[in-house]
């Protein structure tokens, strides 16, 4: 049985104010042992200790939304994976449609950081994701490929219980439209058959993948119902805890 992963993607968004009240109101809400359900949240950079702080002992973990392949050193303006694990943070985002197509990032960089995260001890979620013109050429498997190879080369079958895939078709990011269950279910379908080619049926079985984009409480839950959709990435929906909350106890 895969357990559930519910995680908030915060983005470049909040204060540090208004980030630790949305913090301490999930504290309140989500139980410290959820058997059925992992939470996250992955505040921005400056406010991922205050938020650690908030979190701490309780249900709700903490994750950053990039980071660095290098170790520490002189990488101005970069975040290495020892200063998120010194601060108490497990998870990391990588490879979030907004940094493939905003900041410009390749596979190749991406593959970089899987690696080093990896090796830090941090669990990825790696997020692959077609366009709206790539979903209309039918090239929606070919995009998903490339990404899951590149995103993945040379990373070893043993660190896979470390590894969650986040599927966020990028036409469904921020728009309010969101993939019909059976889009959603097709493409977690395609992912899934993929890591037991690439990788193994047990592989497979055990890795979870995440829905991404406009996850809302009003179709969290037959989004979650889908076979082979282990959870939900949430971006505008997990700024507000009368919206995440729901999306949390969708998937409990
Ligand atoms: P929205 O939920 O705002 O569409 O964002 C999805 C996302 O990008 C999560 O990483």
């Amino acid at each position: 049985m895969r357990r559930y992963l519910v995680a908030g993607n915060w983005k470049m968004n909040t204060t540090r104010e208004s980030g630790t009240q949305l913090a301490q109101a999930l504290v309140a809400e989500v139980p410290a042992e959820n058997p059925g359900v992992e939470v996250l949240v992955c505040p921005p950079f400056p406010y991922l200790t205050s938020i650690g702080d908030v979190v701490n002992g309780s249900g709700v973990g903490f994750g950053a939304q990039n980071c660095y392949h290098e170790a520490p050193g002189a990488f101005t303006g970069e975040t290495a994976t020892e200063m998120l694990t010194d601060i108490g943070c497990r998870s990391v985002i990588l490879g979030h449609s907004e940094r493939r197509h905003i900041l410009k990032e390749t596979d190749a960089d991406i593959n970089l950081k899987v690696k080093k995260a990896l090796a830090s001890g941090l669990q990825v979620i790696l997020c692959v994701g077609e366009l709206q013109s790539e979903r209309e050429a039918d090239q929606t498997e070919a995009v998903l490929d490339t990404q899951m190879t590149g995103g993945l080369d040379g990373v070893d079958a043993s660190a896979f219980d470390q590894i969650v895939i986040a599927y966020e078709p990028v036409w469904a990011i921020g728009t309010g439209l969101t993939a019909t269950p059976d889009q959603a279910e097709a493409a977690h379908q395609y992912l899934r058959n993929w890591l037991k080619d690439k990788y193994s049926a047990e592989i497979s079985d055990a890795t979870r993948i995440l829905y991404g984009g406009s996850v809302k409480p009003d179709n969290a839950q037959e989004l979650l119902s889908q076979e082979n959709v282990d959870g939900a990435l949430v971006g505008g929906a997990s700024l507000k805890p009368e919206l995440f909350i729901p999306i949390i106890q969708a998937a409990s």
